[in-house]
């Protein structure tokens, strides 16, 4: 006998819906099935994930209800299903974005990692196929409630404003703003933001993924070296920044145009190459037909 643990409820036994499961396969109606199983639809979604690739028309009305909870316990891509197929294009920007505002609300409460400092820092529920993601905020933007806030964010505003004519509260307001890492990571004994651990790292990256299920963005732009590396090998500033790649990250395919990150701690973007190369980056960057979308 197995258990399982999904979303908020408690362990499930699932041998006993063997029977049920047998008589999906079959294909039997999914309102007879429900009849058997009364109102429990979290059984549904064990039942999804032991069928592999599923038609979720045969779970309708339930399958908002089963995306939801097979994204929460981040098992969606592994069990293969086409959650959007057959929903119209209004349905699925209404689901997007409950799931998105859902998704947001849990990365607020996140405590996984002890030694990041709170609150975590999020921009927010923005519905954006162009997605930026930094490094981790410093000690500024948990006070500020916002990523960027301070005067590494002054620059990278003002780049956008002056190469794509983009304010500041457009920005905030049309790109959904993600990061490495989403808390505060300390200062080093040395001075300075302490670089958060691979672990740290790795456990935040859980919440990267998701937002790429999600939103599935055809623009991201990863900001600094250790945002850069998360999607390619690392390499010299001089030969990516500038440049246009096609990129997978979690299984889902987009253009990556990295910047610089715009802290006064290095001054490649302010001298040559880097002027030109980040100029050339900017420019690709408004160019972009998922940016030009958001005006
Ligand atoms: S850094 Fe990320 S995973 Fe760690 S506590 Fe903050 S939000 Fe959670």
């Amino acid at each position: 006998m197995r258990g399982l643990r999904v979303g908020g409820f408690d362990a499930l036994e699932f041998d006993g819906f063997n029977g049920i499961r047998k008589l999906l396969l079959e294909g039997l109606h999914f309102r007879q099935a429900t009849a058997l199983i009364k109102d429990d639809l979290v059984q549904l979604v064990v039942l999804v994930l032991q069928m592999g690739k599923v038609h979720f028309n045969l779970f309708q009305p339930f399958r908002e209800f089963i995306v939801h909870e097979m994204i929460v316990i981040g098992l969606c891509r592994k069990a293969k299903c086409d959650f959007t197929g057959g929903v119209s294009g209004k349905q699925n920007v209404k689901l997007t974005a409950r799931l998105l505002d859902e998704h947001v609300q849990r990365l607020r409460a996140c405590v996984l990692c002890p030694a990041m400092h709170k609150p975590v820092v999020s921009g927010g529920a923005v519905m954006s196929k162009v997605l930026l993601v930094g490094q981790a905020p410093g000690d500024k933007e948990p006070i500020m409630g916002r990523p960027f806030a301070w005067t590494a964010g002054k620059t990278l505003f003002k780049w956008f404003n002056d190469v794509a004519g983009m304010s500041e509260v457009q920005f905030r307001a049309s790109i959904y703003m993600a990061a490495v890492c989403r808390c505060f990571p300390g200062k080093k004994p040395t001075g300075g933001d302490r670089v958060p651990s691979p672990i740290e790292v790795q456990t935040c990256s859980g919440w990267l993924k998701r937002e790429m299920e999600i939103l599935k963005p055809e623009l991201v732009i990863p900001v600094g070296k250790l945002a850069i590396e998360q999607f390619i090998p690392p390499r010299k500033l001089d030969e990516i920044i500038g440049r246009k790649m096609r990129v997978t990250y979690a299984g889902h395919e987009f253009d990556l145009i990295p910047l610089p990150h715009p802290s006064g701690a290095s001054p490649w973007h302010r001298m040559e190459p880097g002027k030109t190369l980040l100029n050339q980056a900017l420019k690709k960057i408004a160019e972009h037909p998922a940016f030009k979308e958001l005006s």
